[in-house]
């Protein structure tokens, strides 16, 4: 069986001489979530980025068993390859609700209408302060929008970058329960970002640590679930940072 997202020796440069990602391999089938673990510059975002088509790589990405590293990054989009970037990055002076509005901007009205219904139904916190300025919303809730923006378009693939980033332990535990909902009730595909090896190792199946642009280490969600082995992968991959919640 083909993955939905094969990524085979990619390597992601920034100029001739600034190699960020060194040759990185992974899958990703249908409903699976694979976590992209590391320290800050490890390279994660530019994986995401170069599968998403907004940085260029060298290597292969096949979605759908099909090679799309000569597609724009719109017709990405258009085959359900979705970037939701970290920093969020909602337009505070427009309401919830036209944020949404811009995620599911190609897509026939009728459907926008009841995919904003959709989204606001799995985000209660945001549903009730819809018609408000996105500014207005806290941390957590602003990452509920950037993530409901993200499920507008309809992907099947969603690339989800540090979602716990900047927000307070208990707003990363939501952010991640509206995570597992979407995981429970969808066949969505996510690649997750994440530096914080606890909060991932939930939602995940299987989690790749890189160091310095290379993947130097692979889990199974399940194979972690012993304290001794998460501080097993936590002292060989990661540092001391990711153990804090
Ligand atoms: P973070 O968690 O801080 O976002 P990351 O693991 O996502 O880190 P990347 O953002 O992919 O890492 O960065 C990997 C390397 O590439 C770093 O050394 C970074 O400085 C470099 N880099 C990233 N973006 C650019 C850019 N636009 N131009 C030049 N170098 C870049």
């Amino acid at each position: 069986m083909t993955s939905l997202l094969s990524v085979r020796n990619l390597s992601v440069f920034y100029g001739a001489k600034s190699q960020a990602v060194e040759k990185v391999s992974f899958e990703v089938d249908t409903g699976a979530v694979v976590a992209l673990l590391g320290a800050n510059g490890a390279g994660k975002s530019s994986i995401m980025k170069a599968v998403s088509g907004l940085v260029p790589g060298r290597g292969e990405v096949h979605f759908d068993g099909e090679p799309i590293q000569t597609l724009s990054t719109r017709e990405r989009v258009r085959r359900g390859i979705v970037y939701v970037p970290e920093g969020r990055e909602v337009v505070g002076d427009l309401s919830v609700r036209e944020n949404l509005v811009l995620g599911g901007y190609q897509i026939p009205a009728a459907t926008r209408r009841s995919r904003i219904d959709m989204v606001l139904d799995l985000f209660p916190e945001i549903a009730n302060k819809a018609d408000g300025a996105a500014w207005r919303l806290s941390g957590g809730e602003q990452q509920m929008l950037a993530i409901g923006r993200g499920l507008m378009a309809g992907p099947r693939l969603l690339l989800l970058d540090e979602p716990s980033l900047g927000l307070a332990p208990l707003l990363v535990r939501r952010v991640f329960e509206r995570l597992e909902a979407i995981r429970k009730e969808t066949r969505l595909a996510i690649v997750l970002v994440e530096q914080n090896l606890r909060v991932t190792m939930r939602l995940s199946d299987e989690i790749h640590f890189l160091r310095g642009g290379r993947i130097v280490g692979r889990r199974r969600a399940e194979e972690l679930k012993e304290e001794a082995a998460r501080q097993e992968v936590i002292d060989a991959y990661l540092g001391a940072g990711a153990a804090a919640e």
